[in-house]
């Protein structure tokens, strides 16, 4: 499936709820989120029906996101109804708290990525970030996936006076572990703005601080040197990746997105029960996606992350 400009789209991260057991600052109002009307959600076949339709578009690398995804009522017997599709490269991106409970039959579907949130190894500052004392857990987590032989990443977001004096340690607990640590930037969302503004560090910047040198792209990611470890670096502020995006997202309430960064969004909702239906509509939609997103200059993201997944 191509968009407008050309751009192939093999990816699709699907958002399976908007429901967390966390509530980070950058990502949920603080009050949590109303419960969404259950006829809002899409059901189980139809999350299964989205996940048809786009193998038959040729995606190949499907993630499954939230929400935090592990909380998902049924969250293994409908990653088993994905991972029967046969996707080339099937992912999840979690914060690590229920992995320890799922790592079995995570593994034993066939997940070979999994991308773990972790902004702190500090368990006061880990709090702060996420309102709850999960820390342990978190880490649990992280310690599981590696045991059961999964390619794990950890996903840090770079914070402004709150975990910046923690990413030595990070790095250092990357190199222990031996993964991939990715530092993020913070974008800011309609809920997280005022936030965003006090605490966005630019990769620019810690790159500079460590040194850093550039080794090559991977993905979304510059993966660059410190001291002979290799770091990822997501930049979507000061970086943007749009010319190679390839990567469509689709909520639990069945919209789908183009871009995470620009406000619009299309309903699937009236073609979830037919996956022939459902895949026209998704191809027609994703030729929408626009060129280039211009966060930080014109537009917040109006969306709060947890509904769109990251
Ligand atoms: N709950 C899971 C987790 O935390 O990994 C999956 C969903 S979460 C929305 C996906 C990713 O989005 C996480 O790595 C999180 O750190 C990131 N994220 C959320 N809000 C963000 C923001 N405002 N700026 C940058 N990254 C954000
Ligand atoms: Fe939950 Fe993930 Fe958002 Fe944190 S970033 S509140 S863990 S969905």
């Amino acid at each position: 499936m191509q968009d407008q400009y050309g751009r192939k789209i093999e990816y699709l991260r699907l958002s399976i709820t908007d429901l967390c057991n966390l509530r980070c600052k950058y990502c949920m109002p603080e009050k949590g989120i109303k419960k969404l009307p259950h006829d809002e959600i899409l059901t189980f076949e139809q999350m299964v029906n989205v996940a048809k339709a786009a193998k038959k578009l040729g995606i190949k690398k499907l993630r499954i996101t939230g929400g935090e995804p592990l909380v998902k009522r049924n969250f293994i017997a409908l990653l088993e109804s994905i991972s029967e599709i046969g996707f080339e490269d099937l992912g999840i991106t979690t914060n690590g708290i229920n992995l320890p409970k799922y790592i079995d039959d995570i593994k034993r579907l066939g997940v070979k990525r999994i991308n773990i949130s972790l902004d702190s190894l500090n368990k006061k500052t880990y709090q702060l970030i996420t309102n709850h004392d999960e820390l342990d857990k978190a880490l649990l987590g992280i310690d599981k996936s590696i045991e059961a032989g999964i390619k794990v990443k950890i996903n840090t977001v770079m914070l402004k006076n709150i975990n910046e004096n923690e990413f030595e340690n990070l790095i250092n607990f990357a190199k222990e572990k031996n993964i991939l640590l990715r530092f993020i930037e913070l974008m800011p969302t309609e809920c997280s703005k005022d936030f965003a503004k006090l605490h966005y560090l630019s990769s620019k910047d810690v790159i500079k601080k460590f040194n850093a040198k550039f080794v090559r792209e991977e993905g979304v990611a510059d993966i660059y040197d410190i001291g002979g470890f290799l770091v990822g670096f997501i930049s979507p502020i000061s970086n943007k990746f749009c010319d190679s995006c390839n990567k469509i997202r689709i909520t639990s309430t069945g919209l789908l997105i183009p871009c995470l960064h620009s406000n619009v969004g299309y309903s699937l909702k009236p073609y979830v029960d037919n996956v022939d239906e459902l895949a026209r509509q998704i191809e027609k939609f994703t030729l929408n996606k626009p060129i280039s997103h211009f966060i930080g200059e014109k537009e917040n993201i109006s969306k709060t992350m947890n509904t769109i997944g990251g």
